[in-house]
């Protein structure tokens, strides 16, 4: 990593840190990662809140700081999280796509209109002849999903399109 620009093997370090609630899904794949602004040793990560529910942000943000401060030549990160910035699931990229089926979890559709009905993807069989079992499940992000062909449940992650400011 010597040859990269500095602000370059921090976006590097944020592609190694997991949600905490996805294995092998890092912040950087789900699109949380809005800046990384680096001033001699210390660097400041700005990142977008997902789901205003996911009561993981602080770990989020105790997990990207040790990571980051693992490069030789930082001192120290700081963390913040910017609340003015929307998240939508459409910032999730194509590998945080392919790791949440991985798991088991459908990601959200990418085709999804506010207001219209939703179809589900199977991430097991990847037939859309689905039915959403729980809206809420186990989560505040994520839904009960039972596939009609496979006949297996799995969860499916809620297409956010927009939502409401925390203040
Ligand atoms: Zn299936």
């Amino acid at each position: 990593m010597v040859d990269m620009l500095l602000d370059e093997q921090v976006f590097e370090v944020l592609k190694g840190v997991d949600d905490p609630e996805l294995t092998d899904v890092s912040v950087y794949d789900l699109g949380m990662v809005h800046a990384v602004s680096v001033n001699e040793a210390d660097v400041h990560v700005t990142m977008v809140p997902t789901f205003a529910g996911c009561p993981a942000l602080h770990i989020i943000e105790k997990h990207v700081q040790e990571a980051v401060e693992e490069l030789d030549w930082v001192e120290s990160c700081s963390v913040e999280f910017a609340f003015d910035v929307l998240w939508t699931t459409e910032m999730i990229n194509e590998r945080g796509r392919q790791q949440l089926k991985k798991l088991g979890i459908a990601p959200p559709p990418k085709d999804f209109v506010e207001g219209e009905e939703w179809t589900v993807e199977c991430p097991y069989c990847e037939s859309d002849y689905t039915s959403i079992e729980n809206i809420f499940g186990p989560t505040a992000c994520r839904s009960i999903v039972y596939c009609k062909s496979c006949r297996n449940p799995f969860e499916a992650m809620k297409p956010v399109l927009e939502q409401e400011i925390a203040r």
